[in-house]
């Protein structure tokens, strides 16, 4: 079919890397191209012989719009998929318009030096793109991206009108360790220590962070302690989803991981003021994740399952109705297959299966738009194909 630039070659780009090998009648090209290439090289060594996609890599700083210009112009990808830092997600979406090719990634902009994310800079662009002809796809990992498409699900065949919905997302995973976050530590830090909000009544309501607590039992995890997060996809579902009274989403935290959380916000250490070391500026949360567990390392050692999904609450044939859409995933299951724990292949089969929507031409929308925009169907018979099944309980317990 065509050819996949992807842009990173860390955890999650390392998960749809192999699911787009696995796939390669739909890929049958993959550059891979990344700050470092030495993993790519190594990546592309694993993977060439087993499968009939044709791998290359390069070397590129995705901080640059010329370097990444010259390599699409080079490499004549129909799709970038950018699975690095949602630092480099503008640079990215310049360099597409300039060569007129279409875009995905898995999480929306985030300025470096300042930790608010927020989609009002890249929907700037959808003038942009639409008079390109090409399309920009938002969000396609598991939250943002999976918890779109679910929400677009269910409002298309489960309801009329939907007023709630509460996105869960828990990890019963144990890689063993006191303190690690599994995906990078960077970005996961300044997520999880940031201000919590949720959307109702047509506003924002901003909390303390970790202000809010809940307990859940998930299916084929059991009962978790999880706490009220923002999150990205809430601001896009407020638009999309017509009707809707209250979105809230919560992450499950172990005791553990909130108490060194707190310790190391004491000392300072997840400030990204920099700071002058020995005669050198620093940025304490970039030095702590240099020390701790590379998020890639955990795959051998995380044992138990993920549980992330949707709940939602609204109307059908003017009756009140609740529906609970999920996926339920197995760290060693991931680890078997492609070398990954299950919270980068949750985020990197959905961000194949965005990329592979857009090549096929299954979803063609120019413009900027969010996953929950398209006809989530394609997208949902091929997470159930590609790892990812999905469960529905027509009678979930609420959270309060
Ligand atoms: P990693 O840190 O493991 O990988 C990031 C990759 O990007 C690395 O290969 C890194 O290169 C590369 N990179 C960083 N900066 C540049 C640059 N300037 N130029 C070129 N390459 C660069 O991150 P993850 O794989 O954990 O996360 C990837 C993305 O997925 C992030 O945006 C994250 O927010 C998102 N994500 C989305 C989720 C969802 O459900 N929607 C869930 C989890 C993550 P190097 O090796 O040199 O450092």
């Amino acid at each position: 079919m065509g050819k996949v630039l992807i842009i990173g070659c860390g955890g999650v780009a390392s998960v749809a890397i192999h699911k787009c090998c696995q796939n390669s009648s739909v890929f049958e090209e993959i550059c891979i191209a990344s700050r470092t290439v030495s993993k790519c090289d190594a990546l592309k060594e694993k993977l060439q012989g087993t499968t009939s996609a044709k791998i290359t890599t390069a070397q590129v700083n995705a901080d640059h719009v010329d370097e990444l210009v010259a390599l699409i112009r080079k490499e004549k990808p129909d799709v970038v998929l950018n699975l690095a830092l949602p630092y480099q997600d503008l640079t990215i979406m310049d360099a597409c318009l300039e060569t007129k090719t279409h875009y995905v990634d898995t999480a929306n902009y985030e300025p470096e030096d300042t930790a608010k994310f927020e989609y009002s800079w890249q929907w700037a662009y959808r003038e942009k793109f639409e008079k390109a002809g090409i399309t920009a796809l938002l969000g396609s990992g598991f939250d943002p991206g999976v918890t779109g498409v679910f929400s677009a699900y269910a409002l298309k065949h489960e309801f009329d009108e939907i007023n709630y919905i509460d996105i869960l997302d828990c990890n019963g995973g144990d890689h063993g360790y006191p303190f690690a976050t599994n995906f990078n530590p960077e970005i996961n830090i300044r997520e999880v220590s940031a201000k919590g909000s949720y959307w109702e009544d047509g506003h924002w309501v901003e909390t303390e962070p970790m202000e809010i607590k809940r307990e859940y039992d998930f299916a084929e995890v059991g009962m978790k302690d999880m706490y009220l997060l923002h999150h990205e996809e809430i601001e896009s579902l407020a638009l999309n989803i017509p009707g809707i009274k209250r979105i809230r989403f919560f992450m499950t935290f172990g005791q553990s991981y909130l108490t060194h959380l707190k310790c190391l916000e004491n000392v300072g250490m997840t400030s990204i003021e920099p700071i002058m070391f020995e005669g050198k500026e620093i940025v304490p949360l970039q030095f702590l994740k240099a020390v701790l567990p590379d998020p890639a390392s955990l795959g051998p050692r995380t044992k138990g399952k993920t549980n992330i999904g949707c709940i939602f609450r609204g109307k059908k044939d003017g009756k009140e109705k609740t529906y609970y859409l999920y996926n339920v995933c197995d760290h060693e299951e991931c680890y078997k297959e492609v070398g990954s724990q299950a919270v980068a292949y949750t985020t990197g089969v959905p961000a194949m299966i965005g990329a592979m929507m857009i090549m096929t031409g299954k979803w063609n929308k120019p413009g900027v738009h969010n996953i929950e925009e398209f006809d989530p169907d394609p997208f949902m018979d091929a997470l159930n194909k590609w790892g990812l099944p999905w469960r529905e309980d027509h009678d979930p317990v609420l959270v309060d």
